[in-house]
């Protein structure tokens, strides 16, 4: 569970319980959007346990129609992004070996938090020409700084910055969209659809994760939206199964970056579900969001 979203097991399981007597209610698992809308309107927050239902539903419905869920926004999966992989902060040993492990994709992911920013890219710069992105967590204290870190990562072969500021800092994180080199993405900034109208102006763009905002669709909502609003996209993860990654592997063809390495992280994935094929996390054909268990609970 993502603890900062406040979300537990006890609390996933309680939510479950309340949210068995409104599915019990419909007998068409097609009304995927009103009983969705009912879930939701059991109580707020609890998005995790949202998107376990919606991607139960998205599933059920392409088993019986003998369909992808990728069909169902008319995806066209040859435009599966690469996928990246993570390398968190670590010692320059460990995050030459963990350039290593990530071998098979082609472009990587590296956390930064302020703290000997430029060492660990230049460390994987040793090892490394693949193209990078940067998630700095909220990490950078000042737009000056951020920016000039900015300018520097545009010269290394970077795609994007992400969330290089605080949440609360949306006028400084504006000024620093407008002057950065880099596409700039929010991903502690947004969290649902209704957040989307406050990003224009503040990032280039948005991470859409399913466990942030309900599911598969909410997230085919906020893609559409952030298009006609001219934002990137990027679908990320949590530390999730191969469950929830393949789910957001058939959205993956509609968006321009995919960061669904989260099953890759674990070590106790209970499922099979998507192929790492050329560095693309390539949504299933199989019907469904097309996952086999292989594991016990
Ligand atoms: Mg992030």
């Amino acid at each position: 569970m993502p603890p900062y979203l406040g979300e537990s097991h006890e609390s996933v399981i309680r939510f479950l319980t309340k949210a068995e007597k409104i599915l019990a209610l419909y007998k068409d698992p097609f009304e995927k959007g009103i009983i969705l809308q009912q879930v939701d309107a059991i109580e707020k927050g609890n998005t995790a346990a949202k998107a376990a239902i919606d991607i139960a539903l998205h599933d059920l419905t392409g088993k019986l129609q003998n369909k992808p869920c990728y069909t169902f926004w008319n995806a066209d999966r040859s435009k599966t992004p690469f996928s990246f992989f993570t390398i968190g902060m670590d010692s320059e040993e460990m995050i030459r070996q963990k350039v290593t492990e990530g071998e098979q994709f082609h472009f990587l992911k590296i956390k930064l938090s302020g703290e000997n920013d430029k060492s660990i890219i230049e460390t994987i710069r040793s090892v490394s020409n693949k193209p990078i992105a940067v998630d700095v967590n909220q990490g950078w204290k000042d737009k000056h700084q951020a920016l000039d870190m900015m300018e520097w990562l545009a010269e290394k072969n970077t795609l994007f910055v992400e969330q290089p500021l605080a949440k609360e800092k949306v006028d400084d994180m504006a000024w620093l969209t407008e002057r950065s080199p880099l596409p700039t993405i929010a991903d502690e900034s947004v969290q649902r659809l209704t957040d989307l109208e406050k990003i224009k102006n503040v990032f280039s763009g948005i991470n859409i994760k399913l466990m942030k905002c309900t599911g598969m669709h909410e997230a085919s909502k906020m893609i559409l939206r952030a298009r006609e609003l001219d934002l990137k996209i990027l679908i990320g993860c949590m530390s999730e199964t191969s469950c929830a990654i393949a789910a957001a592997s058939h959205l993956s063809p509609l968006v321009d970056w995919a960061d669904l390495d989260g099953a890759e992280l674990i070590k106790n994935d209970l499922f099979r579900g998507t192929a790492l094929i050329n560095g693309k996390m390539m949504p299933s054909d199989l019907p469904g969001i097309g996952v086999e268990k292989i594991g016990k609970n």
